[in-house]
């Protein structure tokens, strides 16, 4: 047995399943990951774009959102690959528990997994939101207002700074979003990693949490992982075709 058969196996026998997906389920998407060589943290200064100078002072809000818009039509236009379907196929066929997210880009929503399946670990590019009054707006009418009036630095009408609904650094993440992970983490009987590296905390914590309490560890990306050892199942294959292949197998193995 090869382990994509020896994976449907555990998913069609499981009853939660959870998926982690990191960049590079979305750089099939033609997202780049903004960490690798060429990605965007050599084109922006991460330093310059951290939340303390956000909140400091208008010249780094202003550069914060020239930033923001200069990636907002790669994220606006990308769509789902075979990846983020093969997923939305086992949310179908009753065998996904949820998506736990490092992306911002809503790709899993676009391919059919509801909203409340997706635990959005670093937020979501598709939203603005207020950081005073916590007021949200979908990002394309903050990019026709910010057309419209010209503003550089978009504000609330409560005087509170508008900021894309992702987390930047030193911006403390979701706590809810956490929290949720976790205890799904932990009550999951397999814990399947898509496209991560699995070197950004806490979300980097949550296959381990998985595997402490017994469930199996998938491991899915084309680079080694600081986690490998822990893993039942290590595939260093592309995302999407293995996700699509294990679909498969599940969905035959649920017919039998
Ligand atoms: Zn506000």
């Amino acid at each position: 047995m090869n382990n994509i058969e020896a994976v449907a196996d555990v998913i069609a026998a499981a009853k939660k399943t959870i998926i982690f997906t990191g960049a590079g389920i979305s750089t099939e998407s033609g997202i780049q990951d903004f960490r690798s060589p060429g990605g965007l943290w050599e084109q922006w200064n991460p330093d310059e774009l951290t939340f303390d100078k956000f909140m400091y002072s208008r010249a780094s809000r202003e550069h914060y959102w020239g930033f923001s818009r200069a990636i907002w039509p790669t994220m606006r236009d990308a769509r789902p690959n075979i990846g983020h379907y093969a997923i939305a196929e086992l949310y179908k066929m009753g065998k996904l528990d949820a998506v736990i997210t490092q992306n911002v880009d809503g790709l899993h929503q676009d391919a059919g997994v509801p909203d409340e399946k997706v635990i959005e670990l670093h937020g979501t590019i598709r939203w603005v939101s207020c950081l005073s009054c916590g007021k949200r707006w979908r990002r394309e009418d903050i990019e026709k207002r910010m057309d419209k009036t010209g503003e550089k630095a978009p504000e609330c009408e409560c005087g509170g700074f508008l900021k894309q609904a992702t987390i930047a650094f030193g911006q403390s993440l979701p706590l809810k979003a956490v929290q949720e992970a976790e205890e799904r983490s932990k009550a999951c009987d397999v814990f399947i990693v898509a496209g991560s590296s699995l070197v950004v905390y806490p979300a980097a914590q949550m296959p381990i949490i998985a595997k402490q309490n017994r469930a199996k560890l998938v491991i899915i990306t084309l680079s080694d992982t600081p986690h490998d050892h822990y893993a039942d199942f290590i595939i260093n294959e592309k995302t999407g075709p293995t996700l699509t292949a294990i679909g498969e197998e599940v969905k035959k193995k649920l017919k039998k």
